[in-house]
């Protein structure tokens, strides 16, 4: 295998798909892992490249035994795993006074449990190879905070904390741990937002517009590339000027 591989969690659609797009712009063998395999193969299909550079893989984040079968699995098909991207996550919007236990632990468990899960089943591979980029997609929310989103908030706050230190750890090993925070994207997950909660959105971003997936995606693919390699442990936002 030629081309340096990288792995994208939720890369069926929205965010991820576009991540997945710009890395195989940029030369990369890409493996989409997402829970729904329908639309990751329908995606995959649509480049019609060689089963060796582009591939589509059911995985569910939070399952700690299928994450590993999936990952084991990459490395026999692949034979190497050079860039991770946890970006599978979701929402489950509620104020907190009626937020369910079970709304709050499902969103942990995609967001931050999963994001732990893959990154501890890549960094074996990463640190055998003495080089390894994980780029984590946190949120514009997890720097500010937003009403509604105690859940969702916690989890990319919690994703920077985890980017930073798992940063610290693998240094040594010339593997970089970045995250993106994207702002306000066009995505299935916001077009589902009420219009006033787009528009007070909207209203708070400098550049005035939503963003779209392939803004996130260049970003990643930055970190991802040669002229990222002394970068570790850092944010990068990825937000019209959304700051508050
Ligand atoms: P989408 O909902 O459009 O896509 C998310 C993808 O992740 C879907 O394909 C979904 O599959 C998959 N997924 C969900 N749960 C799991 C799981 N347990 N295991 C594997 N895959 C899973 O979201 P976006 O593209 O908008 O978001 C991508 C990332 O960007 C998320 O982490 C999100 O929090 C983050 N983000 C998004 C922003 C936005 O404005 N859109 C802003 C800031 C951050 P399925 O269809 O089966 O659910």
């Amino acid at each position: 295998m030629d081309k340096p591989v990288a792995v994208v969690t939720g890369g069926a659609r929205g965010i991820g798909a576009a991540i997945a797009n710009a890395l195989l712009g940029a030369g990369f063998a890409v493996a989409v892992a997402d829970m729904d395999l329908t639309t990751a193969e329908a995606l995959v299909a649509s480049k019609g490249l060689p089963a060796g550079e582009f591939r589509a893989y059911a995985l569910n984040v939070t399952d700690e035994g299928g994450v590993a079968a999936v990952f084991k699995q990459l490395q026999a098909d692949f034979g190497r795993i050079d860039v991770l991207v946890n970006n599978a996550g979701i929402n489950q919007d509620n104020l907190i006074m009626r937020m369910k236990i079970e709304q709050w632990q499902r969103v942990l468990d995609v967001n931050l449990t999963g994001a732990f899960l893959c990154t501890r089943a890549v960094i074996p591979v990463m640190m055998r190879q003495r080089a390894g980029r994980i780029i984590n997609i946190a949120s514009v929310v997890g720097e500010m905070g937003n009403a509604g989103q105690a859940n969702y908030c916690a989890t990319k706050a919690g994703l920077i904390g985890f980017t930073k230190a798992v940063a610290r750890e693998v240094a040594s090993r010339n593997i970089t741990v970045n995250a993106v925070a994207p702002g306000y994207i066009d995505t299935e997950m916001t077009r589902s937002l009420p219009e006033a909660v787009k528009q007070e959105f909207s209203r708070n971003i400098a550049l005035g517009r939503p963003g779209q997936p392939e803004d996130v995606a260049h970003a990643v693919a930055f970190l991802a590339s040669p002229g990222a390699a002394y970068i570790t442990g850092f944010v990068l936002d990825v937000n019209g000027g959304m700051y508050m």
